[in-house]
């Protein structure tokens, strides 16, 4: 497999022992030739694998895996049955997004909760192709507890490098819970990713952070499956969080891919959402910069983008380049609200995915989206990922709450009518 420097070209090999950038300090993309594909023939393939059941072909991210990773031997393929997300539509979210048409592409709905399962399922894979018996990420939560999970079930080791504030206490118990080994350190997640740059190779460890351009192969499939579920006609716009930028990264990728492959017709336009204390993205975008001047103290409470310093930025501006994509940042507050109607949509989501419906309906009312287009946001991780920010508005009454449902007690011996 091989992979080249986005910012000098330079050819890199995929083995072992892994380079996660190339020495001018370019990120690495996955390259191989896309002659010979078919897209009708693949599109009729990817339509009768949807009807399949205990195989690796069932799995939402290796029903495509002509598009992602052909040269793995199925053996080495650690799947838990990752994507196959829900695609929904909610009268109150489309009503607070103010369009007409809005789409929530549940990739919380994944075994691990979050959509890092779509990458980390390739990554682990391609690791253990290698021979890799130890894989390590630093993270704010979910990417840690995907790769335990994946570890544990493909009987491999995970170490995982945890800041040891602002991040979701759930999502550390989870990977306690399968069996990670936890350690947790005084700086934030940019200074986890520092560590592992410069020392992975030398410790003998298989990095699953968004570095690794193989992670972004499996991400390609959030894409390819709301194009598929779409009947490859893809919304006006879609809507993303943006944190370390892995998914902006990945969406382009996946959206060049599928236009010069013929798949899809049109290229929709793309929407990043940073929550207002940890933009550097936006700030750099909003300001016609072309270069990312770090946030070294980010602050908010959708911990999944509490990030200063997105290794993926220059991938993502390459996706703003070619969708005609726009930036916007929202208030901690403004997740909460969203988040909250996305909970009682009946769907559901943590604060981080929230930002996304947050960010929609700031550019409506800022004119830049138009009420008659229809936009996809793609929610990335569960409710239930984060506990805290369900307590914090229901029941401390905190972010405003002005839709606060804390319970009240009833006297069973004497219940009527308006207590029930
Ligand atoms: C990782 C994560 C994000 C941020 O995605 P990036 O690819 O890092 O930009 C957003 N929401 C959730 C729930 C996440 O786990
Ligand atoms: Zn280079």
């Amino acid at each position: 497999m091989q992979a080249e420097c986005i910012a000098c070209g330079r050819p890199m090999p995929l083995c072992a022992p892994m380079a996660y950038s190339c020495d001018c300090g370019g990120l690495l993309d996955v390259r191989r030739s896309l002659k010979g594909i078919d897209a009708d023939n693949l599109k009729r393939i990817f339509e009768e694998r949807r009807a399949l059941r205990g195989s690796i072909y069932a799995s939402g991210v290796w029903r495509y895996k002509e598009l992602i990773a052909p040269e793995l031997p199925d053996a080495v393929i650690v799947s838990r049955m990752e994507g196959n997300t829900g695609l929904y539509q909610a009268e109150g979210v489309t009503r607070y997004a103010g369009m007409r048409r809005v789409w929530l592409k549940a990739q919380s709905e994944n075994p691990s909760g979050s959509f890092k399962d779509n990458g980390m399922t390739c990554a682990i894979s391609h690791g253990r192709a290698l021979g890799y018996r130890r894989f390590v990420c630093a993270s704010t939560g979910n990417t840690s507890a995907s790769l335990s999970m994946y570890a544990a079930y493909g009987g491999a080791k995970s170490i995982v490098l945890v800041p040891r504030r602002e991040i979701s206490e759930n999502k550390v118990l989870q990977s306690l819970a399968y069996g990670a080994e936890v350690r947790t350190f005084d700086g934030t997640y940019d200074d986890g990713i520092r560590f592992l740059a410069d020392h992975a190779e030398r410790l003998g460890l298989y990095v699953c952070n968004s570095l690794n351009p193989m992670r972004i192969e499996g991400q390609k499939s959030i894409a390819y499956e709301l194009a598929q579920d779409m009947n490859w006609r893809l919304p006006d716009w879609i809507v993303l969080p943006g944190g370390a930028l892995s998914n902006a990264a990945a969406l382009g990728k996946a959206l060049r891919e599928l236009h010069s492959l013929g798949f899809i017709d049109a290229m929709p336009r793309v929407a990043i959402v940073q929550a207002e204390r940890a933009s550097p993205f936006h700030r750099m975008h909003a300001g016609g910069r072309k270069t990312l001047v770090p946030d070294p103290a980010p602050k908010t409470r959708a911990s999944a983008l509490n990030i200063g310093h997105p290794p993926s930025w220059p991938k993502a501006l390459r996706l703003l380049e070619e969708t005609r994509g726009v930036t916007v940042s929202v208030e901690d507050g403004e997740i909460m609200e969203a988040k909250t109607v996305i909970d009682r949509g009946g769907i559901g989501c943590e604060p981080a995915s929230a930002a996304a419906l947050a960010g929609l309906r700031r550019l409506v009312r800022q004119g830049v989206v138009h009420p008659d287009e229809t936009a996809a946001c793609l929610l990335t991780g569960h409710l239930l990922k984060d506990t805290d920010a369900i307590r914090e508005y229901h029941l401390e009454g905190r972010w405003g709450a002005s839709m606060r449902n804390p319970p009240r007690p009833v006297d069973l011996a004497q219940a009527s009518r308006e207590d029930l």
